[in-house]
């Protein structure tokens, strides 16, 4: 058996956009989750909604990029509840631009947030969910991770390597009970395009792009579905996207 109530749910990313919404549905379905940011205000604000409306959390500061905070954000999951039952690596950053812009922090920053970021969910998961016998990773990538355009390279490159890491965790987990499954949400509402620098991929993103846009709620509802299966389902793989995308 498998529901969403009791669940302990580590959510990374939980600020705002995608990792906010499943945050406030997994709680309202009963689940308790830790969420973590970097943004400490804003979270405590998302922590005092879920807490308002009934839900039961806990929030922490958090860098993806520092293992030790990833650990950090797992043990107090563990000391206050006991158990981890899910991790979800939402933590994400898409400052999108053109190679030749030569923006090598920028693509950098991607590497080490998208790809070390979901590393570290996982090394620090891992052992807990091998030890209990039972766990579910699950990766957000995008619908980046299976194409590439101008301006997406190393963003959809550090999706991709999320969506092999999925892939490969999945086969090597499965016999120890730990379900790994991917979601690859596309044009959501959200901040993820606030931070481009590129003046005119942002232009591009935010009037053009973007113009098709579905709720974080949507992709709230899909890591819901995943999680709510019963024990022996995992649900490899979902693509979520707005029906009249270009
Ligand atoms: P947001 O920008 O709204 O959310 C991103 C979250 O990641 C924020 O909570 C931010 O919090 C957090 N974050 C960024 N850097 C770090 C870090 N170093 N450590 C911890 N947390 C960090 O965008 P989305 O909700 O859209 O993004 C969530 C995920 O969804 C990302 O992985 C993104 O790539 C993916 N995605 C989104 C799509 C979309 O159209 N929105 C489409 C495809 C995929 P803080 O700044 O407080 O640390």
């Amino acid at each position: 058996m498998s529901s969403i109530q009791g669940k302990v749910v580590v959510i990374t990313g939980a600020s705002s956009g995608i990792g906010e919404a499943t945050a406030r549905l997994l709680a309202s379905q009963g689940a308790h989750v830790v969420i973590g940011a970097r943004r400490l205000e804003r979270l405590e604000a998302v922590a005092s909604v879920i807490r308002s409306e009934g839900g039961s959390v806990v929030s922490h500061r958090l860098d993806v990029t520092e293992l030790e905070q990833v650990q950090e954000i797992i043990q107090l999951a563990m000391s206050q509840f006991g158990r981890l039952d899910v991790v979800v690596n939402n933590a994400g950053v898409m400052p999108l631009s053109p190679l030749a812009a030569l923006k090598i922090d920028e693509w950098n920053r991607m590497i080490d947030v998208n790809i070390r970021g979901v590393l570290h969910g996982i090394a620090a998961g891992l052992p807990i969910m091998t030890e209990q016998g039972f766990g579910h990773v699950v990766n957000i990538a995008s619908t980046a991770a299976y194409t590439a355009g101008p301006t997406t390279a190393v963003y959809s490159a550090t999706k991709y390597a999320v969506r092999a890491i999925t892939g490969a965790l999945r086969q090597e987990v499965g016999q120890q009970h730990i379900r790994v499954t991917l979601v690859s949400p596309g044009v959501t509402e959200s901040e993820l395009a606030e931070n481009i620098s590129d003046e005119a991929t942002k232009q591009y993103v935010v009037n053009e792009y973007r113009r098709q846009i579905i709720p974080a709620s949507a992709i709230a509802g899909a890591i819901a579905y995943a999680i709510a299966q019963p024990d022996d389902v995992d649900v490899n793989e979902l693509v979520i996207g707005p029906t009249a995308h270009i």
